[in-house]
């Protein structure tokens, strides 16, 4: 039986305080940490014992660096080291999980999934905008504007739906979005690099969601359409001010 052990460590959205205490323990205790580009640097202090290997650069996560990934985390695990896997977010969200948990299962390796803030929930904060409200917005779905195909594919699943992997073609989404029939008065939120000290948050309606395109510009952004896209409101009489 192999001794290695792989945890996958959600290290949430790009700021290194947004990792769970659990997820820093197992950092801690790695020998051998394989990070995503999504992942902040300074969690590097946390592990220095470690061998960091990057496998986030840009070219490396197509398909056959997907397979050189799991051909790593297989080397390593086998050789007998606690092998930390890096994610951003949270690993079981648009982060090829299924696959790296096969390949290692394939072999008889051990893993632990220890969970991370995702961008839709860390932008929701980022916003002051809930994603769930009572009565209005019992639904929510997370969806990745991609295809397999790489084509930019909108969605209309929930009362509230945050859109992954779009924040660099917002004109095409909102096009796509109004063919999936929502309405161009929806309310639109994109926030990039939220939970960052430089995270921008923007609001808009599907109609007007392409003018967001310049301020988010090559950075990560999620895009919440619906419901949790709106301003939270002060229920009358509770003797509050409403936020501007
Ligand atoms: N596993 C990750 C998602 C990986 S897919 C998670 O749970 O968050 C990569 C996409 O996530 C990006 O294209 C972007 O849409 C989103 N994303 C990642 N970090 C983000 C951040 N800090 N702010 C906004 N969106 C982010």
């Amino acid at each position: 039986m192999p001794s290695g052990h792989v945890v996958f460590i959600g290290a949430g959205p790009g700021a290194a305080d947004l990792i769970t205490l659990r997820g820093l323990a197992a950092l801690q205790r790695a020998q051998v940490v394989l990070a995503d580009a999504l992942t902040d640097p300074a969690l590097r202090e946390h592990a220095p014992q470690a061998e960091w290997i990057d496998v986030g650069k840009r070219g490396f996560a197509h398909a056959t660096g997907q397979a050189r990934i799991n051909a790593l985390l297989v080397e390593h695990a086998l050789a007998g080291r606690q092998v930390a896997r890096l994610k951003g977010g949270d690993p079981s969200i648009f982060g090829r999980l299924e696959e790296e948990l096969q390949a290692l299962a394939g072999v008889g390796v051990s893993c632990e999934v220890i969970p991370g803030v995702t961008a839709a929930v860390a932008a929701a904060a980022q916003s002051l905008r809930p994603l769930t409200r009572r009565g209005q917005g019992r639904t929510v779905a997370l969806t990745t504007a991609m295809t397999l195909q790489h084509a930019l594919q909108a969605g209309h699943h929930a009362d509230t739906e945050v859109f992954y992997m779009a924040g660099q073609q917002l004109g095409a989404l909102a096009h796509s979005l109004s063919a999936c029939g929502w309405p161009s008065d929806t309310a639109v939120s994109v926030v990039s690099r939220a939970g960052c000290a430089d995270a921008r948050v923007s609001t808009h309606n599907v109609g007007t969601l392409a003018e967001a395109a310049a301020e988010h510009a090559g950075r990560p952004a999620v895009v919440t359409v619906g419901v949790g896209a709106t301003p939270a409101t002060v229920a009358a009489g509770s003797g509050l001010t409403s936020p501007a």
